[in-house]
């Protein structure tokens, strides 16, 4: 083990992917100076890896950054389609590429220092925390730590599915788009035996799209599998795969799980992103909450206070998201319906906030009578039979 002295800072960034990302920006535009600020990951982010879409109020430092958004989404299903208007929010498109651009500016401004190497170990001894590198080489001491390495959640849930997706950035010779409005979601795709599929459609111009099909099921396709997928909504669209050119290939994987994700290991690390629960059960949206959480420890370093913010998400939220996610597994829900009822019953800006975890428990209680009652009723009797045997089986301590 190497013995040199590691870099003594006030915060280590351990990843400095989407949620690292979103932390600089924020320190930045919080004029946060002064402080002693590391990054630790192997990989310098840069260019286009990956689409973000979320949706929000309009406004804020990240607006210049968006390649598109949209007052108005479709949501479809065999049954209707809707238009629905999103105001005072609007869904955004926010391309990987300048948010990362945005954090190597954010990184020059504050002066912080980058380490490329892999982490492997953080030592917390409750007043700083040792960062370790390959071999246990301490590479940083930080008072704090924000750390959104990737990881498996605490234990596995009772569900345990994925959100897995492939995307075309299409490109047709004449006008075939509708720049106004995206498609969140049209679930006129075959259904899988156990899951939700979808597809969607984020267009940038009338010729210029990004058109996605995306699965809730427990396992990935093969890549033959997508490109049919896509093939298959391309034509439920009424469009020519042959008249199309494919300019760039999205693949992803996100966790749809009810298993834990610790935010707070030790005293003095937070885990941020989807390793710290940012990402939504439900819906494997993560963006909103990432740009919250980045917002909110910006603010307490700003006021000298530590950098912890809140959960992702209420309690509640991640319960009522257990529930419906084993409502789908089980198959006692289908997920057009589920999604049906919910954009049927409901004002759209209340289902988004709700997704993402900005409703009041009186709002709450609204959208959970507009899903299917009963149904869900015996999944939640499931669930707390489940909670019960997985507490009595585990050990005590
Ligand atoms: C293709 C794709 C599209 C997505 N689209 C959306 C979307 O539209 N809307 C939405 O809300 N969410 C979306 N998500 C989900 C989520 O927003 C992203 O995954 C987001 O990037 C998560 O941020 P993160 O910081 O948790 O993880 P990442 O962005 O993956 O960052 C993790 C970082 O940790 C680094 N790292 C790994 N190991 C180590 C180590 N040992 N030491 C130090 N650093 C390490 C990695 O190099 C990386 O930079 C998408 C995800 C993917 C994969």
């Amino acid at each position: 083990m190497n013995d040199s002295a590691p870099v003594d800072v006030d915060l280590a960034l351990v990843g400095g992917g989407g949620a690292g990302s979103l932390v600089l920006a924020a320190l930045d535009r919080h004029g946060v100076r002064g402080l002693r600020v590391a990054v630790v990951d192997p990989v310098r982010k840069h260019g286009q890896d990956r689409t973000w879409a979320f949706w929000g109020r309009p406004g804020g430092d990240l607006d210049p950054l968006l390649s598109a958004s949209w007052d108005q989404v479709e949501v479809t299903t065999p049954a209707r389609r809707r238009v629905l208007d999103l105001t005072p929010l609007r869904y955004a498109m926010l391309r990987s590429a300048p948010v990362y651009a945005r954090a190597a500016e954010a990184e020059r401004r504050l002066g912080a220092r980058r380490i490329d190497a892999a982490v492997t170990g953080l030592d917390d001894d409750g007043a700083g925390v040792l960062v370790r590198g390959a071999d246990g080489v301490p590479l940083v001491r930080a008072s704090w730590v924000l750390d959104s390495r990737p990881r498996p959640p605490a234990r596995p849930g009772r569900t345990s599915w994925l959100q897995h997706f492939r995307g075309w950035w299409v490109e047709s010779g004449g006008p075939l788009f509708d720049p106004a409005r995206a498609v969140l979601m049209d679930f006129r795709t075959p259904q899988p035996g156990r899951g939700v599929s979808f597809g969607y459609v984020l267009p940038v111009s009338d010729r210029y799209a990004l058109v996605e099909y995306t699965e809730f099921s427990p396992d990935r396709l093969t890549d033959d599998g997508y490109d049919r997928a896509l093939r298959g909504y391309l034509g439920r669209l009424g469009l020519d795969p042959a008249a199309l050119t494919v300019r760039e290939v999205e693949d992803g994987v996100i966790p749809m799980t009810d298993a834990p994700f610790p935010r707070r290991p030790s005293p003095r690390v937070v885990r941020l992103g989807t390793a710290g629960g940012a990402t939504r059960p439900s819906t494997g949206f993560t963006f909103s909450a990432m740009l919250r959480q980045a917002d909110q420890v910006a603010r307490a370093l700003a006021a000298g206070r530590p950098p912890v913010p809140a959960p992702a998400y209420p309690r509640r939220h991640l319960w009522m998201d257990a529930v419906a996610l084993r409502a789908l597994d089980t198959g006692r829900v289908g997920g057009p319906e589920f999604f049906d009822r919910l954009f049927d019953r409901n004002p759209a800006e209340r289902v988004l906030r709700f997704l993402d975890g900005d409703t009041s428990p009186g709002e709450d209680l609204a959208v959970m009578r507009s899903s299917p009652l009963l149904a869900m009723t015996s999944a939640v009797v499931g669930d707390a039979a489940g909670r019960l045997r997985g507490r009595l089986r585990r050990p005590a301590g």
